[in-house]
C-alpha cells in the first residue's frame, strides 16, 4: 500500500486525498489551520462558486494556460457533476455556467467534501505546519511541528499567498525551490486597484455600473462591463477584479497602466453626445452638476466636473461647447492612473507560482523528482472569476490523487 503525505488541506489536497485513498493508497493530509478548507468556506461570499460549466485555457492564465487542458478534459463537467451527487452535493447552474451548491452555502461543499474523505479513510493532521520536505533515496521525509515521517509520495497542495487571513502561505513555493524547481514570480490577482488621482477617495463608497477599459503602456488590453466602486484607496466591484490580473501583472513587470470608466456604457460615442444635448437643451436654467445628476450618481458627477474644469454652478445655457465636448468626453472616457492593486491580504487568488514546465500535465509529478506531486494554485496557473480556480484545483487534485496511488 502507497504511503502518501498532501501538503495543505485545501481544496486539491482533498480532492487528491479522496481519489487516492479511494484508489487504496494510506493518506495523510497535513493543514496548519485548525480545520481543513477554509478558503472553500469563505470562497464566492460564502456560497462557493464550486466551477464553470465551460471552462479552458482561455480561462487562465500562466506562462503556459495550456497546461491545464489536459486536467479539464478530465474532469469534464459532467463528471463532475455527478462525482458531487455521488459525495450528497447538488449544483444549481447559474448565469454564465457558474455553478453552486443547491444549499446556496459553502459550508455544504467543505461537509460533503469532509464526510467523503473520511469515509474514504484519510488521516487528517490539522494544527500541523509542514516545515520541511526531503528526499531520501526512494523515499520523503516529511518534517512537522510535531515530528517526522516518511512517505513514498509527497503531494504540494499548499495554495497560493492569496489571502493569507485564512492560512495561505508561501511554504509550497519554498519547498518547491528546495527541489530544484522553477518559481515565477507571483503577483496578487482578482484583487482591487489602487489609484493614483487626488479624488478617488472623496467618491468613496459610491457604486455605478460601467464599462471599464484595461490600458497597459498606453495600449488598450480588455474592455468590461461591471459594477465598479469606489474606495479610500481606488476601486473595486466585479469589472475591476475581472481586469485585475492583467494590470495587476503589468505592474509587476513596472508598465504603466491606467484604465478608463464609461460612465453609460450604454450608448456609443454619438449617442451619448446626442442624449447630453437633449438633457441640457431640457434644463437650461439648471446648473450643470443638478442636470448631470439626471444621468450619474451624484457625487461622480462632481469631480467629473472638477477634471472638466466646469464650475459646478454654472448654467447649463452658460456653457460653451468646448465645455460641453469635454463633459461628454469624459462620462465616456473617464481616465485613472493605477498604481497599485490592494495586496495579496485582499487578493482571492495569486498569479505566478511553481513553473509547470517541469511538471507533468498528465500526472501532476515533477519532471525533476520523482514521487513528488503539485495540484492547485501553488502551480503558475491563475484563472479568471467565475469557478475557474477551484475548477483547476478539484481537476489537478484528483488526477495527483489517481497517479500517486498508482
Ligand atoms: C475570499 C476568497 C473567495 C474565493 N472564491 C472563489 C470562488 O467562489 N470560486 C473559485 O473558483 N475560487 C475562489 N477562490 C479561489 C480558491 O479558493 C482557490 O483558488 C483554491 O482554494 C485553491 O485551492 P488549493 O488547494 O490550491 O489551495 P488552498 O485551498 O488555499 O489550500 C492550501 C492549504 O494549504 C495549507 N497550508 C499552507 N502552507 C502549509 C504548511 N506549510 N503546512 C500545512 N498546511 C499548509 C493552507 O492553510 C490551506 O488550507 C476564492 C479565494 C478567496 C481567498
Amino acid at each position: 500500500m502507497k504511503k502518501i503525505a498532501i501538503i495543505g488541506g485545501g481544496a486539491s489536497g482533498l480532492m487528491a486525498a479522496l481519489f487516492a485513498a479511494r484508489s487504496g493508497a494510506d493518506v495523510t493530509i497535513y493543514e496548519h489551520n485548525s480545520g481543513v478548507g477554509k478558503k472553500i468556506l469563505a470562497s464566492g461570499n460564502g456560497r462557493c462558486n464550486i466551477i464553470n460549466t465551460t471552462s479552458s485555457a482561455d480561462d487562465y492564465a500562466g506562462a503556459d494556460p495550456h497546461f491545464v487542458t489536459y486536467a479539464l478534459k478530465q474532469l469534464s463537467f459532467g463528471y463532475f457533476e455527478k462525482f458531487c451527487s455521488s459525495i450528497g452535493l447538488i449544483l444549481e447552474i447559474k448565469e454564465d455556467g457558474r455553478c453552486y451548491p443547491l444549499s446556496n452555502e459553502a459550508k455544504s461543499v467543505l461537509i460533503a467534501l469532509k464526510s467523503a474523505v473520511s469515509e474514504a479513510r484519510v488521516h487528517i493532521c490539522t494544527d500541523t505546519s509542514v516545515r520541511s520536505i526531503s528526499k531520501k533515496d526512494t523515499h520523503f521525509i516529511v518534517e512537522t511541528n510535531s515530528g517526522k515521517s516518511v512517505y513514498d509520495k509527497v503531494l504540494i497542495a499548499t495554495g497560493s499567498e492569496a489571502a493569507p487571513q485564512l492560512g495561505a502561505t508561501a511554504d509550497g513555493y519554498n519547498f518547491a525551490k528546495k527541489f530544484g524547481h522553477e518559481i515565477l514570480p507571483t503577483y496578487p490577482s482578482l484583487v482591487q486597484l489602487h489609484l493614483n488621482s487626488k479624488n478617488h477617495h472623496k467618491m468613496a463608497g459610491v457604486k455605478t455600473t460601467a464599462e471599464v477599459t484595461l490600458i497597459i503602456d498606453g495600449k488598450s488590453k480588455e474592455k468590461i462591463q461591471g459594477d465598479i466602486l469606489f474606495a479610500a484607496y481606488g476601486i473595486s466591484g466585479l469589472a475591476i477584479l475581472d481586469i485585475s490580473q492583467k494590470a495587476s501583472y503589468a505592474l509587476h513587470n513596472k508598465q504603466r497602466v491606467s484604465i478608463a470608466l464609461n460612465l453609460l456604457p450604454r450608448y456609443d460615442r454619438a449617442t451619448l453626445a446626442n442624449v447630453i444635448e437633449k438633457l441640457f437643451a431640457s434644463v437650461p436654467k439648471h446648473d450643470v452638476h443638478t442636470a448631470l445628476c439626471g444621468i450619474i450618481p451624484a457625487k461622480i458627477t462632481t469631480y467629473l466636473l472638477e477634471d472638466a474644469a466646469v464650475p459646478l454652478s454654472t448654467t447649463v445655457s452658460a456653457l460653451n461647447p468646448k465645455e460641453i465636448k469635454k463633459i461628454a468626453h469624459l462620462i465616456g472616457e473617464w481616465k485613472f492612473e493605477v498604481n497599485d492593486t490592494h495586496g495579496f491580504k485582499h487578493a482571492e487568488v495569486s498569479g505566478g507560482g511553481v513553473s509547470t514546465a517541469q511538471i507533468s500535465n498528465k500526472t501532476m509529478e515533477s519532471k525533476l523528482v520523482e514521487g513528488l506531486y503539485f495540484a492547485g494554485e501553488v502551480l503558475d496557473i491563475v484563472g479568471k472569476r467565475g469557478g475557474y480556480n477551484f475548477n483547476f484545483a478539484w481537476a489537478s487534485g484528483m488526477i495527483a490523487g489517481k497517479e500517486m496511488a498508482k
